[in-house]
């Protein structure tokens, strides 16, 4: 993906002026050291380029975004009917070549030249008359600040170009008489782009059967590069690298990202898919459990905005009151991208299902800061909840435990952060992200156009409940 950079001008200040326009807006481009590449394309100075240049971003695929400056002024109603039709995300960068204000050389041609203070105002103006979404971003290009706060932007349009094609496999339904994994799929995929649709058990199980001994044995040595496991094992590992070569080879061939299954539903199959689905989601799908395919469409989402970070599909497990800590954790599917060390593959009974041992992935989760999304159907509308967690070093080996995990403790403060979750709606599925920012998060929910409730160190519940209240006016209840 890439992104386009459009300078605005108009033709009254002559070519000369035009012209160093456009020599600064690549030098300009060619200083910003960013994730994904912007490219320059144009200095535009009338309607009919404005509204060509929108159109070609829209049908480029390759094109996540625009991102637009006024070195000098650029009449804004010629912005209108390209601002009207654009549908990628836009930045408006509010930027000037140059740093400082020089003494000698300051004369009218210059400022005519390096007009941004007043020429961004007025595309600021249309902007915010159009109520087309779009991130602001201020300061001058070469300063890294600035450079990461378009960085930021970037994995949010990037997370949103990947989002409007998302499709998502579901094996079998959700769980039977769960709410907070059911959901609008219709309002999904107009509002995310999400395509979600069933697959039959069955067919992944006639899949599964297909599978050759020799594809088994290489992913076998994969598995062995990455993870220790015990020679006793290998037989029931074996059987899930067969589940997730079938499961990859569906994803692959419906071109999903992202998938869900039930252990209500397992037809045909020995072990519920645990070390299957964790390495799946070890390669970039997104997953979720119970049928929750919200959550698996959001894990994908943000493993797309940061392909080699850490995140993954997650539960709220159980609490420690006194060292105000949530262990987090699932039956078995957690992503090994969070862990810290070598993880181990170990065979342990799962106490539901009534399937044999699954093989699963077990391991401790790395400390830091991080995000809990979770992304609810609240009636009408998708509310994304975003919730800022510290996660530590679990305080204790957990021996009996035969699943990966991790502890965290929530913002505000422990009691404050759960009660703000529950009031939210917040759901016991989550992504955990170690990356995404906040930034990112309001960018993604802006350009989508979905609720966005953030839960951070400055939330109180008055403010939040007010929040809600906010949120039933703009979008309905
Ligand atoms: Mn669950």
């Amino acid at each position: 993906m890439k992104f386009w950079f459009i300078t605005g001008s108009q033709f009254l200040y002559g070519e000369e002026t035009l012209k160093q326009v456009e020599e600064d807006s690549k030098k300009i481009v060619d200083g910003l050291k960013l994730p994904f590449p912007v490219e320059y394309k144009l200095t535009v100075k009338k309607e009919s380029e404005i509204e060509r240049i929108v159109r070609e971003a829209n049908y480029d695929d390759e094109c996540a975004g625009i991102i637009t400056f006024c070195h000098t002024f650029s009449p804004s109603k010629m912005w209108i009917n390209g601002l009207a039709i654009l549908q990628k995300p836009w930045l408006h960068f509010h930027t000037q070549f140059n740093e400082t204000i020089p003494n000698e050389a300051i004369d009218m041609d210059y400022m005519n030249l390096h007009q941004s203070a007043h020429g961004d105002r007025e595309h600021g103006f249309i902007g915010a008359r159009l109520r087309v979404p779009r991130a602001v971003v201020a300061g001058h290009w070469k300063d890294p600040k600035v450079q990461e706060k378009i960085a930021q932007w970037q994995r949010a349009a990037v997370g949103a170009m990947f989002s409007r094609s998302l499709k998502i496999v579901r094996f079998g339904d959700n769980m039977r008489e769960v709410a907070v994994t059911e959901g609008d799929k219709i309002e999904a995929q107009l509002r995310l782009g999400w395509q979600v649709n069933t697959f039959a058990v069955g067919d992944l199980v006639e899949c599964m059967n297909a599978v050759a001994d020799g594809e088994i044995d290489a992913l076998m040595k994969e598995y062995a590069e990455l993870y220790d496991y015990d020679k006793a094992d290998e037989e029931t590992i074996r059987y899930q690298a067969r589940e997730e070569i079938a499961i990859e080879r569906i994803l692959v061939r419906e071109g999903a990202k992202a998938f869900s299954n039930t252990f209500e539903d397992l037809h045909g199959m020995r072990q519920l898919p645990g070390l299957a689905t964790q390495h799946l989601m070890h390669k970039g799908y997104g997953f979720g459990a119970e049928g929750d395919w919200k959550t698996a469409g959001m894990t994908a989402v943000v493993k797309a905005m940061y392909p080699e970070g850490y995140t993954s599909f997650m539960e709220d497990y159980t609490y420690d009151y006194q060292r105000e800590l949530i262990l987090g954790s699932h039956m078995l599917e957690v992503c090994p991208s969070i862990a810290e060390g070598r993880p181990r593959i170990e065979v342990h009974p799962l106490g539901i299902g009534g399937k044999e041992p699954p093989a699963r992935i077990v391991f401790e989760g790395r400390a830091g800061e991080a995000k809990a999304l979770s992304l609810i159907d609240i009636g009408g509308r998708m509310r994304l909840i975003s919730q800022d967690v510290k996660c530590e070093k679990p305080f204790q080996s957990m021996p009996n435990l035969p699943v990966a995990r991790t502890m965290w403790r929530p913002a505000p403060s422990f009691l404050e952060g759960l009660e703000c979750w529950i009031i939210a709606g917040g759901a016991h599925h989550t992504v955990l992200s170690y990356d995404i920012s906040d930034e990112t998060v309001r960018d993604f929910a802006r350009i989508m156009g979905i609720e966005l409730v953030v839960i951070d160190k400055d939330t109180t519940k008055e403010k939040l409940e007010r929040d809600l209240m906010v949120g039933d006016i703009i979008y309905g209840r």
